[in-house]
Formats: structure tokens, C-alpha cells, sequence
């Protein structure tokens, strides 16, 4: 992991030099330089929306229209003030469909998140926008959350080492990222209303992490302030979250901007700490009249102004050298590869009894795919007639070229010479006819899942079933043919209850406009699977901490579990998940060697190393998890806690070594008497697995006070 950050960092050094990335004291002087110019209403009219997606600019000045829009996949298509879509059919607002960021937090691949910001952005600069509302970096608390599919899961760690590589990568282009929704936005059920308190544990261990190593390690322009409450303050008027943390404690020194229609009072929001109003509420067109009458100093005003100008500096909108500016380029080959390949590290193989899968191309003359979702779209079709507003599932919506359905993708990969039957909802399981043709084909493939008329903004779903009797479909269907290969596609867990009975079991996402491709590439084994969970999967939503404990609500919500959100809830309770945070199988085997630990440097970085093999007869990529668990912890720890990965390929019987370097802070736990981490020496056990249910080999380590290792044979 870290070496990639130091090929990350290199990267944008040498940018650095070469011009495309202005220094933060270069950027400074040149706001300052033109916030000297500027008159009042100059100033006020910078910090207010006046578009859905715009800011205005100031021509005597230099400074030209801001352009922020979503979305965390693709470049959103043009919308009127009114919320349509201005090129409805037309093409010229199309741009790649990636996958949504809950594919991409489940290839664990922090150079694919970076080149993926990369793409994305160079597309936003093509469609000459300045702002890349994304990544969101909200924990997946309850798998009912409508935007989960926006989100990178569960964990702190693996969703702070996803984004952090997607900010470093958009703002390579001139591109601002945007994290969002600061903070506690973890579900959509009642958001523009619902109060959250949470514990300063939770929200230091869970909750802020991801939000905090963007802004402290991946340089972060901007912050998305969310709709909800924290502690009864509106999140976009809360001295604590923005002023405090973010600004204060974290040093953030970019833009913090409203999420649409967020903010209640004007000098509220001003005072703790929201620079940019975006257009939906209208509070800060009454910046000027305050000042004016006495009510906002103007250096408050100058604050926020000079914060927005110095990310323009950064982004080369104003200063010398705007020539310099990444151009960008729309919907290329590269990108169109690059979303496949994204695709096709997100999906998960569940289960794979009996090596069912991969299935032999050679071998398939008759297929039978049935259901529905196997051809539904998950983005907006330019040749429909009419386009459904929850295509995308709100603003992470997507309008590409063309996206490949499962259903096509499969048809596309098999040669003409195998027929392959398609039936989207089977009338009678019982019907002789589907009996018959369930039994007599070479391979049977049901799809399962949702699309976003299930999982999309501004709605949690009810529950994690499956809808419209799609688990009778596929009990009834492997009564028939216990073989049946099982797809899932959704953003987020659902449950199976029929898991027991079937042998193969896939997991796949939103996964963009090359979805059928990189399906199919996985099933007949072009692509040998390497996606992992970045969430539990429930066998039922009542196993789920805050479900358990009811504590998911509307209006007043309490975060009891606390710091036990995830997999750390279900290993304390002893409960078994339906999958677990972490897993996904391979068509190869890897084998786990010792487990070496040594110190690096007196008081410094921990190493441990552990050698895989690769068993079988074909390459595959294995995701190394390392969990940190303390033995006998003086405060409530989980029992063990996701604090490094690396992906690794190995080639049929390669041996390599993964190495993972820890610090202090990953040993560390929030203390609320001493309100910062603290890190207790004592033993501890380091876990490496290949999910947090599948520990291949453990060590125990004694930590002195100093972070030293104690064992003497080990300082090596
Ligand atoms: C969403 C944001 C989005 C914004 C602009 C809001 O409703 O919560 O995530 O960026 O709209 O479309």
C-alpha cells in the first residue's frame, strides 16, 4: 500500500514541477492578490450557486464561471435548472459509465482507484468542469442505505485507502474532489431531517476517518457538508464538524460547499464554517444586505472568498499559465478498457462448489439465462423514448454511449455456434416446458438483484430481500438443477436465504457501460475472479448492529452500536455472517507461509511479511488482509480491526512475499478522556487472512510503551 502511495506522490511531484499542479502558496498569493480587487458584491456574488451546476464568474476580474457536478462514476449529464435533462437522446453530454464506488472498493485496488479518479476526471475536464462532486466516503452502517452503491463499505480503512488514491488521481487533472456527505449521512431515510448523535468514538474510529486521511493525505480541494443533523446543528451549520475538525484539527484549507438546498441559516452556515452555498437554498443571496447592516463581518466574507479563489488558483482557473490546464478527453478506448478492468476486479466469487465455475466456452452449445435483471439497465439509455429519472438512482446517475447488459455480454463472448435461451420471468417454475429446458442445457446462469429502482438516492430500501419473488425463482429453479450458477447484481448486500442449496454463487455490481463484458470474461474464466466484500453480507437484516439494537430510525437517531459497525459487531456477537467482510474466492488456491514480524527502526513502523503461494495451475490475485486484534484491551476494542491489504498476482506455483508496515495509529483507539488516540502497550495479535473470517496465520507481539517490539529475536 504504501510503496503505491509513494508512486502516487511521485507522480503528482513531478506534475508539481512541470506546472499542472500550482504550489499552495503560489495559489494563495494569487487569491489574495485578487481579493484586493474585489468589491462587495463581487465577493458575495462568488459564494452562491446560480445554476443547478454553476457558480458565476467575474469577467473585470478574470475569473470564470465555477462548474462542479456529480458524479462518482461518470460525468453527469447536462440538467436545466428544473432537474431535466437538456440533451435528452443526444449524445453530447455522454461520458464513460464506470462502475459505482462500491465495485470499485471491492477490488481493494488502490492504483486501479487512482488511475479510475484519473479517467473520470480527464473526462470532467473534457466537458469543461471544474468540480467532481465525489468520491462519497458515508460507511456503509445499514445495508438498507439507498446510495450504498455510492459508498466503499464498511470499513474505515479500506474506504480511506480507496478514495485517497481517487482525490489524488482527479485532482492530477485540475479537478477539485469533493468529498461528501461531512458527516454521519448514512442513510437516506428521512436525510433532509434526521438528527444523529454518535459517540466521539465512533465518529473518530468509523465515521471521520475517511474524511480526515482525504483531506490530510489526499490533499482534498473541497468538502460536501450533508443534509442531515450531527448533535441537533444542521451538518452545514456545525461549529464542531466544520470549523473544529475539518478546518481547525485536520487543517483543511479548501472549500467546504452546501449539499443542495443544505443550509438553514445564512449566518449560521457562514459562521461555523460552509464557504460555498450551492444553488438550491437561497440563504447566502443575503450575504451583502448582512454585512451592511452589521450583522457579518466582512472578514468573514473575505475568508470564504479567498478559500474559493485559492482553489481556483489550484485549479488553474485564474492566474498565469491557464494554458497549462488539463484539457481532458472524452469516452477514449483507454477509459472504456479501464472501466472493464474495474469491472472485472469487482466481482466477488461467493461461493464455488465443486469448481463449477469457470464454465468451459468449448463445452456450452445450449445456455439458459434467466432472470429479469440479467438485461435491466442501471444506466440512461440515449435511444429511449422517455427517461426514467431513477435510471441512475439520483445524482450518481450515468449516460454513456452504451451499456452492456449481463444478458449481452454473455451472448457477445460465446461464439455463434452456441445458442443461448433467455426467459426474464418464468410464468410456472412447475411448467413442463421450463422443467424440461432448466434440465437439458449445457449450463444454467440466474440472475438476481436489484436495480435502482430498488437501491437509488433519497429512499432506503425496506429490506435486504430479494424483490419480486426472485428467491422462489431461484429455489424453484435449483430444485430443478442443483448446478445452477447463481448471479447477484446489486450495489449493496441482500440476503440468500436459499444459499445453502446452491454451489456456485457470484456477486456483481453497478458495473457500469462494459458490466456484460466483464461478466462474462469472469465466468468463462478469461478473468479469474479477485473482488472482495467490502461489506458483511447478512443472512438477515436483524443481525446488523444497529438493526439488532433498533437503532435505525427516522427523525432521532442514536448511534448505540458505537464503534461496532460492520464486522466488528458480528465478530463481537459471535455471529455468522452469510459472507463476510473481506471474502471472495478465486479459481486458484493460495497458500498463506509464515509469518515474519520485525521492527524497522527503533520506536518505528512494525513490518510483517508473509510469504503466498499460488497452489494451482493458473494465475490469480489474492487480497492479503492484515487485522490488528489487542489481547486483553482496558477499553471495548472489536475484536480485531482491517489495518493493511495488498493485492497480489501470482502466476501458477509463484511464491511471493507481501509486506505491510504498521505505525502506532493503527494499534491506537480513540479516548474520550484523553479526546485523542491513544495507543497502549500490551500484547496484541497480528491476523493474516483472506477475509476476516479466513485467518490463514497469526502471530502474538508484545508492545512496549515506547512501540517497541518486545521480543529481542525478532528486532532483526
Ligand atoms: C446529493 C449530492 C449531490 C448533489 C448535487 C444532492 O441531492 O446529496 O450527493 O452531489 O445533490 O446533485
Amino acid at each position: 500500500m504504501r510503496v503505491v502511495y509513494l508512486f502516487f506522490a511521485l507522480i503528482i511531484g513531478i506534475n508539481t514541477v512541470y506546472g499542472q499542479n500550482r504550489s499552495d502558496q503560489e495559489a494563495l498569493q494569487i487569491a489574495n492578490d485578487v481579493l484586493s480587487k474585489m468589491t462587495l458584491s463581487e465577493k458575495a456574488l462568488l459564494l452562491h450557486g446560480d445554476h443547478i451546476f454553476s457558480f458565476p464568474g467575474i469577467k473585470r476580474l478574470g475569473i470564470p464561471v465555477f462548474y462542479p457536478i456529480d458524479g462518482p462514476c461518470s460525468v453527469r449529464p447536462e440538467l436545466s435548472d428544473g432537474g431535466r435533462y437538456i440533451h435528452v437522446g443526444d449524445t453530447v453530454d455522454c461520458a464513460t459509465a464506470f462502475p459505482t464506488l462500491s465495485a470499485l472498493s471491492a477490488t481493494w485496488d488502490a492504483d486501479l482507484a487512482f488511475q479510475f479518479g484519473n479517467a473520470i476526471s480527464n473526462e470532467f475536464r473534457a466537458r469543461g468542469k471544474d468540480m467532481y462532486l465525489g468520491p462519497g466516503v458515508n460507511i456503509v452502517r445499514t445495508p438498507l442505505c439507498g446510495r450504498n452503491f455510492e459508498y466503499m463499505g464498511e470499513d474505515p480503512f479500506l474506504t480511506s485507502s480507496i478514495s485517497t488514491p481517487i482525490i489524488q488521481g482527479v485532482q492530477q487533472n485540475n479537478v477539485a474532489a469533493c468529498i461528501k456527505h461531512f458527516a454521519l449521512n448514512n442513510q437516506e431515510l428521512d436525510r433532509f431531517a434526521v438528527n444523529v448523535t454518535a459517540s466521539e468514538r465512533a465518529l473518530h474510529e468509523i465515521y471521520f476517518p475517511a474524511f480526515e486521511t482525504a483531506v490530510k493525505k489526499g490533499g482534498a480541494l473541497s468538502l460536501m457538508g450533508g443534509y442531515n443533523k450531527f448533535n441537533g446543528d444542521w451538518c452545514c451549520e456545525s461549529e464542531f464538524l466544520l470549523n473544529k475538525t475539518l478546518k481547525q484539527d485536520w487543517g483543511f484549507k479548501g472549500v467546504v460547499i452546501s449539499d443542495w438546498g443544505a443550509i438553514h441559516s445564512m449566518t449560521k452556515a457562514m459562521k461555523a464554517g460552509c464557504d460555498l452555498e450551492s444553488n438550491f437554498s437561497r440563504e447566502y443571496l443575503n450575504i451583502q444586505k448582512a454585512v451592511n447592516e452589521g450583522t457579518l463581518p466582512v472578514s468573514l466574507v473575505d475568508e470564504k472568498v479567498r478559500r474559493v479563489l485559492w482553489m481556483y488558483a489550484k485549479l488553474r482557473m485564474i492566474g498565469p499559465d491557464a494554458e497549462k490546464r488539463v484539457k481532458g478527453e472524452l469516452r477514449t478506448e483507454k477509459h472504456k478498457l479501464l472501466a472493464r478492468k474495474i469491472a472485472e476486479e469487482s466481482i466477488v466469487l461467493l461461493k464455488n462448489q465443486g469448481h463449477i465455475l469457470p464454465l468451459d466456452k468449448n463445452k456450452i452449445s445450449k445456455l439458459l439465462i434467466v432472470g429479469k435483471v440479467a438485461d435491466s439497465r442501471l444506466t440512461i439509455d440515449i435511444n429511449a423514448k422517455a427517461v426514467n429519472d431513477l435510471l441512475g438512482g439520483g445524482s450518481g446517475e450515468a449516460k454513456p454511449l452504451y451499456e452492456i447488459t449481463p444478458l449481452e455480454g454473455i451472448r457477445h463472448y460465446l461464439s455463434a455456434s452456441s445458442q443461448v435461451e433467455y426467459i426474464a420471468n418464468p410464468e410456472n417454475y412447475k411448467d413442463a416446458d421450463f422443467v424440461k429446458k432448466v434440465k437439458n442445457v449445457d449450463a444454467v446462469l440466474v440472475f438476481t438483484g436489484n436495480t435502482h429502482e430498488q437501491e437509488h438516492e433519497g429512499e432506503d430500501r425496506k429490506d435486504i430481500l430479494l424483490p419480486k419473488g426472485q428467491d422462489e425463482m431461484v429455489r424453484a429453479i435449483l430444485a430443478i438443477r442443483p448446478r445452477a450458477v447463481i448471479i447477484n447484481q446489486s450495489g449493496a448486500p441482500v440476503a440468500m436465504p436459499w444459499e445453502k442449496k446452491a454451489k456456485a454463487i457470484v456477486q456483481n455490481w453497478f458495473n457500469g457501460q462494459e458490466n456484460g463484458n466483464a461478466l462474462a470474461r469472469v465466468i468463462f474464466g478469461e478473468v479469474n475472479p479477485s473482488g472482495k466484500l467490502s461489506c458483511t453480507f447478512p443472512k438477515q437484516l436483524s443481525d446488523v448492529a444497529c438493526h439488532s439494537l433498533d437503532a435505525y430510525k427516522s427523525k432521532s437517531e442514536n448511534y448505540i452500536e458505537d464503534i461496532l459497525v460492520g464486522y466488528r459487531w458480528f465478530d463481537k456477537q459471535g455471529i455468522n455472517p452469510l459472507f463476510a467482510f473481506g471474502h471472495g474466492l478465486s479459481y486458484a488456491k493460495f497458500k498463506f507461509g509464515k509469518i515474519k514480524i520485525t521492527q524497522l527502526a527503533e520506536g518505528d513502523s512494525i513490518k510483517v511479511v508473509v510469504p503466498v503461494t499460488n497452489q494451482s495451475n493458473r494465475t490469480g490475485t489474492e487480497v492479503v488482509q492484515l487485522y490488528i486484534s489487542e489481547i486483553s484491551p482496558s477499553v471495548l476494542r472489536p475484536n480485531q480491526e482491517l489495518k493493511g491489504f495488498q493485492r497480489i498476482q501470482l502466476a501458477a506455483h509463484e511464491t511471493k512475499e507481501v509486506a505491510l508496515n504498521l505505525s502506532t495509529r493503527d494499534f491506537s483507539y480513540w479516548s474520550e478522556i484523553e479526546h485523542g488516540w491513544k495507543y497502549n502497550s500490551g500484547n496484541y495479535e497480528i491476523r493474516v487472512g483472506a477475509s476476516s473470517r479466513d485467518i490463514r496465520v497469526s502471530k502474538e507481539i508484545t508492545l512496549k510503551e515506547n512501540f517497541n517490539l518486545l521480543q529481542a529475536n525478532e528486532l532483526k
